[in-house]
């Protein structure tokens, strides 16, 4: 075990007042008799002088013990989960997680893991990667030195994602969706051994849970270009649903799907939608009952398909912009953009465009209240007027408030006349 000491690192990474709340924190804990570890992800990404925002620190002692005095220095209100042992604070943009060091034991394979408080040893043994698996004391005495007992530093350095034991990804095989998760989002590669355990257990992802699996593919699509990373787990043998493999379309679509959405990126149901547009309606319910998908995201999945269903209608010669608006007006925003990334109709695109950038937000000048001080009583007649007032402005047959106002006069006149006739 390397015993070299990271406070250059720590300095050059961490904010100089994030820095002296850690040792704050870290003298209370010693104080109490506990050591305060920063561990897991924090510490990979502060050895890769990446970004991180999550800083979770670990307890050889009691961590619930210790978060009264922590929401003390921090000044915050705390967040408890004590039902695991762990506290979360909001420091700026930062996430504070804070846990008692604890050892897991997977009864059978896919079940949440027996968790019981631990040494620091035990806590990063339970962990899935060699470079997730080190630790930088945060102790008085020992400020800065690093742990790493599976060499995750010199993975760093190789750029490889290796698992700790052979039987990880069968404890626990959300951790297939990780490894490929930092493969990609670090540029790094699978180790081989890895890769072949990997390839062994991928059948065991079907053992987990909905929720987890929903949540790993989630956090798939969370990152930067996701498509690098379907395309990889197609590569693999892994899916997110047997129906729906990452491919050469998806590395096309998803790239534009980012660029038409801009910042922040893309929620993964605006890439979930364009994923499932090459399958049936069936198709695409069976994909959101297996991973348990949100109502939202649902709709959006949906949507997307019955436009797809409604292409015919969409590409008629001399669609009225009227008609454009009453087939799209109940689908969701999300699933319109998505259709119109997935289509291959230059003429379907541009009508669906056209209803996101120009359609959606016309409306006529005239609402009830003025329809009513024009003589209109209220009723069926007030509903179908501002209807086909609406349809006369998004067909462009009326742009002014006057023009809208000799339209209703006229529309009340004819509509006196036919009276008159019946
Ligand atoms: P990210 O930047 O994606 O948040 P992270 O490393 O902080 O990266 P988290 O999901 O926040 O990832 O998890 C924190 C730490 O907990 C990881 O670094 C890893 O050590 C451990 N961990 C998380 N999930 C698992 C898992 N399924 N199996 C084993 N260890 C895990």
């Amino acid at each position: 075990m390397s015993s070299s000491n990271l406070v250059r690192q720590l300095t050059e990474g961490l904010p100089s007042e994030l820095l002296a709340t850690l040792r704050k924190l870290s003298d209370i804990a010693a104080a109490q008799s506990h050591i305060l570890y920063l561990v897991g992800g924090a510490v990979r990404d502060i050895l890769l002088k990446r970004p991180s925002l999550d800083i979770d620190l670990t307890v050889e002692g009691d961590a619930l013990a210790l978060v009264p005095h922590f929401a003390v220095i921090l000044g915050l209100p705390k967040v408890t989960h004590p039902s695991f042992g762990t506290a979360s604070f909001g420091w700026g943009p930062y996430t504070i997680d804070v846990a008692t060091a604890r050892r897991e034991r997977y009864r059978r394979p896919g079940a949440l893991p027996q968790v019981e408080p631990s040494t620091l040893m035990e806590d990063l043994h339970r962990r899935d990667f060699t470079i997730n698996a080190m630790a930088i004391h945060l102790s008085p005495s020992r400020f800065g030195e690093q742990i790493d007992p599976f060499g995750g530093r010199g993975d760093l350095r190789k750029r490889l994602i290796r698992i700790l034991h052979p039987e990880s990804f069968k404890d626990d095989a959300t951790r297939i969706l990780r490894a490929l998760r930092y493969e990609q989002r670090l540029g790094f590669r699978l180790e081989k051994g890895t890769e072949a355990y990997l390839r062994r257990d991928r059948a065991m992802l079907n053992t987990v849970g909905r929720d987890r699996l929903r949540q790993g593919w989630e956090l798939i699509l969370k990152e930067e270009k996701p498509e690098t990373i379907l395309n990889r787990a197609a590569a693999l043998g892994i899916t997110l649903h047997a129906s729906l493999s990452g491919d050469s379309w998806l590395a096309k679509v998803f790239p534009k799907a980012r660029q038409a959405w801009g910042t922040p990126p893309p929620p993964p149901s605006l890439y979930l939608a364009i994923f499932c547009y090459a399958l049936s309606p069936e198709g695409a319910e069976a994909v959101i009952q297996s991973l348990r998908l949100t109502k939202g995201t649902a709709k959006v999945i949906m949507d997307t398909l019955q436009i797809k269903e409604d292409i015919p209608s969409l590409a008629q010669a001399d669609l009225l912009p009227s008609r454009i608006y009453r087939l799209l007006q109940q689908r969701s925003n999300q699933a319109i953009l998505a259709a119109s990334l997935a289509t291959d109709s230059s003429l379907i695109q541009n009508r669906l465009q056209t209803y996101l950038n120009t359609l959606r937000y016309i409306k006529p000048h005239l609402n009830g209240q003025a329809l009513q001080r024009m003589g209109v009583l209220p009723g069926t007649d007030l509903g179908k007027l501002l209807k086909a007032l609406h349809q006369a402005r998004l067909d462009q047959e009326v742009t002014t408030i006057e023009e809208e106002q000799a339209w209703v006069y006229r529309w009340l006149e004819a509509k006196a006349e036919k009276k008159g006739e019946d």
